[in-house]
């Protein structure tokens, strides 16, 4: 009767084991997102992530909202966070350094200009200020940024 658990668990983890997916879940723990907003974080076309999307929603993995036209994914339960969490610490302990700053440029970020979600990873540039770093989309926003920055000096 107990193989069965072990089964489900099978399924449930086979969704989430693949490098992508992995990706996406991790991009969803820290809020719900668009199929747009994680085709522009993830640089991977859309239908793409849609299939993505399908395997992990058929495992429970992540549930949708609409909301108005758009389509919001977040993960079903808080745990999945968790467990993320957990496998990599074990990763940072076995695998050390490099692994453990890779982690880091997981994180999501906020353009201070336009508000775009960004990864450290995928940013385009960053800038050094005030003693800390901040992520943008592009030079444009790097530029208007610095301009701000000195009018209030
Ligand atoms: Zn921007």
């Amino acid at each position: 009767m107990f193989q069965k658990v072990f089964q489900r668990q099978a399924l449930l983890m086979k969704a989430l084991a693949n490098p992508k997916r992995l990706e996406v879940a991790q991009l969803l723990s820290q809020g719900q997102l668009t199929v747009s907003q994680m085709e522009r974080m993830l640089g991977i076309r859309q239908a793409n992530i849609s299939q993505h999307l399908m395997v992990l929603r058929r495992q429970g993995v992540v549930v949708t909202k609409r909301r108005g036209k758009e389509i919001y994914y977040s993960l079903a339960h808080p745990n999945f966070t968790r467990a993320l969490e957990l496998v990599r610490a074990i990763l940072m302990k076995t695998f050390g350094g490099e692994i453990a700053r890779a982690a880091y440029s997981l994180q999501l970020v906020i353009d201070p200009i336009c508000g775009m979600k960004l990864t450290p990873a995928n940013a385009a540039q960053s800038y050094f200020f005030g003693g800390k770093r901040y992520y943008f989309c592009g030079a444009g926003c790097v530029r208007e940024f610095k301009k701000n920055r000195q009018g209030k000096k």
